[in-house]
C-alpha cells in the first residue's frame, strides 16, 4: 500500500501509537479503514473540547479500533540510567553545563539516526533555571530544519498550552528522547532512544527541575522505564531524577484527536497545582 492509499492506515497507526500501542499484529480480515474513518470522523465532528484553553484545532481523522497485542519490553527508568547528581549546579552555572554537553554530543553518529536523512541535531531550548520541563518524542520535520525542538504546529500548540499554565517558552525547558529526526516521524527504536537518553538525562540533572511533563507515550515509556498505556500513567504523579513527572498527551496527538485537549488540560491543572502556578487573567476585549 502507498502513497494516499496508505494515509488512512498511517493514521491510524499514528492513533494507536500516541495511546501507547507500538505493536500490531493483524487476525482474519482485514480492518476496512474507509467506513469506521467516516464513522468516527461524524462523531468527533459532534463532540465538543469541553474547557481546555487552548482547544482551537480542527477536527481530527480517527481511526477504528482492532484486536492489539503488546508484548513486554524490558525498559530501565532513568531514574536507573546513572547515580543521582550528588550537588546540585548553581543557577549561574546552568547554561555553562548545558553547552557542555552540546559539546560532548559535537556530530554525534551514537545511534543510526545519525545516518537516516536528519539535518540538525535537535538539542533543548529554554531556560537552563526552568522549573518546569517537557519532554517529547523526537524531532519533526520543522524541528530538524531549524534545529529547535517543537517549533511546527504541535509546537504552536505546545506554545497555547504552556501560555495557559501562566508561562512562556523561555521559562520551561524544551527537550525530547531523541535528538535525531527518525525517518518518517517513526516511533525511536530501542537501540536509538536508549543511546541518545545519556544526553536527555545530562540536561534534566543539570537543569534539575521540580516537574517533569513527559508528552506522549513514548516519553514516558523512557523516561519511566515501563510500557504501559497512557491513561494508566496519566492523573498521577511518578518520580524522575529528583522531580516529580506527569504524563500527558503528545501535542501532535492534540492536533489528530482535539477531544484530548480537555484531559491534557486537566494533566497539566495537575502541575500548576504542584507548582504553584495560575492562568494568566483572561484578556479583555
Ligand atoms: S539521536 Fe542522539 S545518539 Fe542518535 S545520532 Fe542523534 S544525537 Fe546521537
Amino acid at each position: 500500500m502507498q502513497g494516499e492509499a496508505a494515509a488512512p492506515l498511517r493514521a491510524w497507526v499514528e492513533y494507536f501509537r500516541d495511546l501507547g500501542v507500538h505493536d500490531f499484529y493483524r487476525f482474519g480480515e482485514p480492518v476496512t479503514l474507509a467506513a469506521s474513518e467516516a464513522e468516527s470522523c461524524s462523531a468527533i465532528e459532534s463532540m465538543a473540547e469541553d474547557e481546555a484553553p487552548f482547544a482551537d484545532q480542527a477536527s481530527p481523522k480517527q481511526p477504528s479500533s482492532n484486536t492489539i497485542f503488546v508484548p513486554p519490553v524490558h525498559l530501565i527508568s532513568f531514574n536507573d540510567l546513572a547515580p543521582m547528581p550528588t550537588a546540585v549546579i548553581p543557577p549561574a552555572e546552568r547554561e555553562t553545563a548545558l553547552r557542555a554537553i552540546h559539546e560532548q554530543i559535537g556530530d554525534c553518529t551514537r545511534c543510526p539516526l545519525a545516518y537516516a536523512g536528519r539535518h540538525k541535531i535537535v538539542f533543548g531550548d529554554g531556560s537552563p533555571t526552568a522549573r518546569l520541563m517537557f519532554v517529547g518524542e523526537g524531532p519533526g520535520a520543522d524541528e530538524d530544519a531549524q534545529g529547535l525542538p517543537f517549533v511546527g504546529k504541535a509546537g504552536q500548540l505546545l506554545n497555547n498550552m504552556i501560555a495557559a499554565m501562566g508561562l512562556t517558552r523561555a521559562e520551561v525547558y524544551i527537550a525530547n528522547i531523541v535528538k535525531c529526526r527518525p525517518p518518517g516521524n517513526r516511533v525511536p527504536e530501542p537501540v536509538e532512544a536508549n543511546t541518545c537518553s545519556q544526553f536527555l538525562l545530562g540536561q534534566i540533572d543539570v537543569v534539575q527541575p521540580e516537574a517533569i511533563v513527559a508528552l506522549g507515550s513514548t516519553s514516558a515509556t523512557y523516561l519511566l522505564g515501563v510500557k504501559q498505556s497512557l491513561s494508566s500513567l496519566r492523573g498521577r504523579w511518578h518520580r524522575c531524577r529528583g522531580a516529580k513527572l506527569a504524563v500527558t498527551y503528545h501535542p501532535a496527538f492534540l492536533l489528530r484527536d482535539p477531544r484530548q485537549k480537555a484531559e491534557a488540560w486537566k494533566d497539566l491543572q495537575m502541575v500548576m497545582r504542584e507548582l504553584g502556578l495560575t492562568p494568566p487573567a483572561p484578556k479583555n476585549t
